[in-house]
C-alpha cells in the first residue's frame, strides 16, 4: 500500500456550485475561472465536470489550446491576454479570446495578420491599480479597437478589489466604470465570486466565478455552506503512528507544544510537502473519524501530529481529513492566516487525486 494520502475529486459538486452561480446570476453567463490549474484541482478534471459551462478563464495560452485540442468548444478568455505579438495568431487558430490591458496589446492587434478576427475583453482600471486602461480612457480606446480589422467584438471587463468586504464594497469603482462606459452599449464583465453573491445588480453580460466554483466562501464572515455551496476537494490521510506523552514532554520540531498532562497524539501522513499549511499552528481544526480533533506543534515536511488524547480507540489507520467535505477549507485557512485559495492552489503533485 502506498501512503495514505489522498485528494479526492467532487464533479458534482463542482456541477452544483457551478449551478448555484448561475441561479444567483441568472441574466449572465458564466466563466469558470480556472487558472492556477483550477486553483489546484486539475484543469482538465474541472473543465470535464463542466460540460455544459458557458466558457473559461485561465491564464497560460498553452492549456487553452489543449482545451481546444481535447475538443472544448465554449469561448475560453485568456485572463491576462496575450504576452508576446506571435501569441495572437495562435488566439485566431484556436479561437481564444484574450483581455486587453495595453496599448502594447493594441498596436499588437493592429499590426497582426490574422486567419480571423479575435473577441476581446477591454480590461479597465477602476481603482484595483493592477491591470487595465484607466477607466476614463474607455471610449478612446473601444474607438480604436473598433476601427482594427483584426477585432471581432468588445466586452468591457474590471475587476473588484473589495467586493468580499462588507465595509468597502464595490460602489466607488462601480461607479467609476459606469461613468466611464455609459453610452458605449457594449457587453460587460465584472462580477468575481464575492461580487456574484454580495452585489447582484453587477451581475452584467459574463461573471467570473472562481474560488466559489470550488465550495469555498469569498467571504470573511460568512461560511460557504451558508452560501449553499459544497465542497470540491476533500484532502484525507491517515494516522501512520501514535504516541504517548507525560505532562512536559514536547511534539516536533522546535519543540513547540509542552503536554500539560498525560496525551496520546497521532501522527498523520500529510506535511508542507503536500501543500499542507507549515504556518497552521497548534490548535488548528482537523477532522478525524466523525469528530474534530486540533493540530499539535510543528507541521513538518510529511507528517503533522494531532491530539488524541480524548479517544482511545483511535489509532493507526483512522482516517483524518484535513480539509473538505467534514471540515471547511475556509476555517483551516483562517487558522493558518491564509485564505483557501493559497490552500488549493498549494496541493503538490505528489498528493493522488482521485474522483469521489
Ligand atoms: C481570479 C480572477 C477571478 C476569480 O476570482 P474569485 O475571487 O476566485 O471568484 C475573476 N476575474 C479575474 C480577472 C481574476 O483574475
Amino acid at each position: 500500500m502506498s501512503r495514505p494520502i489522498e485528494a479526492l475529486f467532487n464533479a458534482a459538486a463542482l456541477a452544483h456550485n457551478y449551478q448555484l452561480i448561475q441561479q444567483r446570476a441568472p441574466r449572465a453567463r458564466a466563466l469558470a475561472v480556472i487558472k492556477a490549474n483550477g486553483y489546484g484541482h486539475g484543469v482538465e478534471r474541472v473543465v470535464a465536470a463542466l460540460p455544459d459551462a458557458d466558457g473559461f478563464a485561465i491564464l497560460e495560452i498553452e492549456t487553452a489550446i489543449q482545451l481546444r485540442r481535447n475538443g472544448i468548444t465554449q469561448p475560453i478568455l485568456l485572463l491576462e491576454g496575450v504576452f508576446s505579438a506571435a501569441e495572437l495568431s495562435d488566439c485566431a487558430t484556436y479561437n481564444l479570446s484574450i483581455a486587453v490591458h495595453s496599448v502594447l496589446h493594441i498596436e499588437w492587434l493592429e499590426q497582426a495578420q490574422l486567419v480571423r478576427p479575435i473577441s476581446i475583453f477591454l480590461k479597465l482600471n477602476t481603482g484595483m491599480n493592477r491591470l487595465g486602461f484607466p477607466a476614463e480612457s474607455a471610449a478612446q480606446s473601444v474607438t480604436r479597437l473598433q476601427q482594427c480589422q483584426n477585432v471581432a467584438d468588445i466586452t468591457l471587463m474590471m475587476h473588484f478589489a473589495t467586493a468580499d468586504e462588507p465595509e468597502l464594497g464595490i460602489s466607488a469603482q462601480w461607479q467609476r466604470f459606469q461613468a466611464a462606459t455609459a453610452g458605449l452599449n457594449l457587453p460587460i464583465s465584472t462580477a468575481n465570486s464575492a461580487a456574484i453573491f454580495a452585489f447582484p445588480e453587477v451581475q452584467g453580460d459574463w461573471v467570473r466565478p472562481g474560488v466559489a466554483l470550488y465550495g469555498s466562501s469569498p467571504f470573511a464572515a460568512k461560511t460557504a455552506q451558508s452560501l449553499g455551496l459544497q465542497a470540491v476537494m476533500s484532502l484525507r490521510s491517515q494516522v501512520i503512528g501514535v504516541q504517548t506523552l507525560s505532562a512536559g514532554d514536547t511534539v516536533g520540531y522546535g519543540a513547540t507544544f509542552t503536554a500539560d498532562q498525560d496525551m496520546r497524539i497521532g501522527i498523520v501522513a500529510c506535511g508542507y510537502a503536500d501543500g499542507y499549511p507549515r504556518h497552521a499552528p497548534t490548535g488548528t481544526p482537523v477532522w478525524i473519524a466523525g469528530q474534530r480533533t486540533r493540530l499539535l506543534g510543528r507541521v513538518s515536511m510529511d507528517m503533522l501530529c494531532i491530539d488524541l488524547t480524548p479517544w482511545p480507540h483511535l489509532d493507526i489507520g483512522s482516517r483524518v481529513e484535513l480539509w473538505g467535505e467534514h471540515l471547511p477549507i475556509d476555517e483551516v485557512a483562517a487558522a493558518a492566516g491564509t485564505i483557501s485559495y493559497e490552500l488549493m492552489c498549494a496541493l503538490t503533485a505528489r498528493v493522488p487525486v482521485h474522483n469521489v
